[in-house]
């Protein structure tokens, strides 16, 4: 394989390129990752929380989407290990979310329902069981539930043993310059042009988070993917406070294994800004001090923002209608690093024999 040529060339080195083009490189297929950063997976997939969500609603197939996902992340995580000797940390550590008031029970209860339904476990608790499970919760919740099936991940490292995993596998990375425009020939791409030079495939696959849209744009194929800014906090508390994600009030406090404590995160439709504010960060850390008193004295550790890829029935999963070599894997929101390794997969088989093992139409990119 040359460094300017390939069977598939991957557009964006986050948690959903790089999972793709760790599947393909896994069967043989000579690929190439374009990055614009001199590293994989800086932005969305570095910011997100590693929530991974046994989701229930009955809005099929989406959460057939995600609970296919989440049931890879065992075998996923040690053949990520025994590949690159990474641990990314895949742990179904359960989610307790508790409730303040009867309104709010009433729609955790119907979510437990929900998700009993779906065959997954949920258990709604007393107020005194949930203590005895998280003693650092406040006294004045009223009740709680477990999801003891969620877990969480440790995403910057899921995205670097993917990377790792896919170049052992002989796909190669190019970094540092971005995509900014193609070579097309009737409705096939035949390169992409990177810092002048052109990089030439059989197909092209765009994964460039909230970014695709700028992409596919060159295209005439305009698929409004737009950033959603998500701000985060991280404490730290020795002893470790939680042993497993607690959600509510609109937020999440993750656990982390070197006793960091995520809080997260806000959605704001505020274009490409990263900026964290005191707004957002107060909202987080209020509502964390109400459910757990006691974190009012952990240290401040450090905030930071992201861009999720909003796309408003994503994700987008296939063939571009306008051009019968390209493929869009954007458009994942708040659940990419949850779906990236379904996403791998499916779009490999997409690629390989064209017939993915679930079927993609639901997800199929339309040009607005
Ligand atoms: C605060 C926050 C919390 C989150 N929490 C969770 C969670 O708990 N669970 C969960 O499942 N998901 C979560 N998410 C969502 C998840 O992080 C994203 O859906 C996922 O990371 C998207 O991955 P991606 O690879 O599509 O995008 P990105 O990670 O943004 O990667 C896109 C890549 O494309 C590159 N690129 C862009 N344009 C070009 C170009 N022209 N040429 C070459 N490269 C280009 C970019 O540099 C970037 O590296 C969260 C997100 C945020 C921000």
């Amino acid at each position: 394989m040359e460094n300017n040529a390939a069977d598939v060339v991957i557009i964006g080195g986050g948690i959903i390129g790089c999972a793709i083009a760790y599947e393909l490189a896994k069967q043989q297929v000579d690929v190439i990752v374009l990055e614009k950063a001199s590293r994989v997976g800086t932005e969305a997939s570095w910011a997100g929380a590693g929530i991974l969500t046994s989701h229930a609603s009955t809005h099929e197939p989406y959460p057939e989407l995600c609970r296919a996902s989440l049931a890879m992340y065992p075998n996923l995580a040690s053949e990520l290990r025994e590949e690159t000797d990474i641990d990314i940390e895949f742990i179904r550590s359960g989610t307790l979310s508790v409730y303040f008031d009867e309104a709010e029970a009433a729609g955790l209860i119907g979510l437990a329902d929900r998700r009993v339904n779906r065959g997954f476990t949920a258990e709604v608790l007393t107020s005194e069981q949930a203590w005895e499970l998280e003693p650092a919760i406040s006294e004045s919740i009223v009740g709680a539930v477990l999801f003891p099936e969620d877990g969480h991940v440790r995403n910057p490292k899921m995205v670097t043993a993917l990377s790792i995993g896919a170049a052992k596998n002989g796909a190669k990375f190019l970094l540092g310059n971005g995509v900014t425009r193609f070579i097309q020939n009737n409705n096939r791409v035949v390169g992409a042009i990177v810092n002048d030079e052109t990089i030439h495939a059989n197909s092209f696959v765009i994964a460039a988070g909230c970014w695709s849209g700028d992409l596919t744009a060159m295209l005439e194929c305009p698929v409004p993917i737009s950033p959603a800014k998500g701000q985060i906090v991280l404490l730290e508390a020795i002893p470790p406070k939680f042993q497993r994600t607690i959600d509510g009030l609109g937020i999440y406090i993750v656990p982390r294994n070197d006793g960091k404590i995520l809080l997260g995160a806000t959605v704001e439709f505020v274009g490409y800004d990263t900026t964290p504010t005191v707004e957002g960060v107060k909202e987080m850390i209020d509502a964390a001090v109400t459910i757990s008193p006691e974190l009012v004295h952990s240290k401040f550790v450090q905030t930071w923002a992201g861009l999720r890829p909003y796309y408003k029935s994503g994700p987008c999963l296939g063939y571009l209608p306008s051009h019968e070599n390209v493929v869009l894997a954007s458009g994942h929101y708040k659940n990419g690093i949850l779906l990236a390794p379904i996403t791998g997969k499916l779009i490999a088989e997409l690629l390989i024999s064209g017939k993915p093992s679930l079927s993609l139409d639901p997800f199929s990119p339309v040009c607005k």
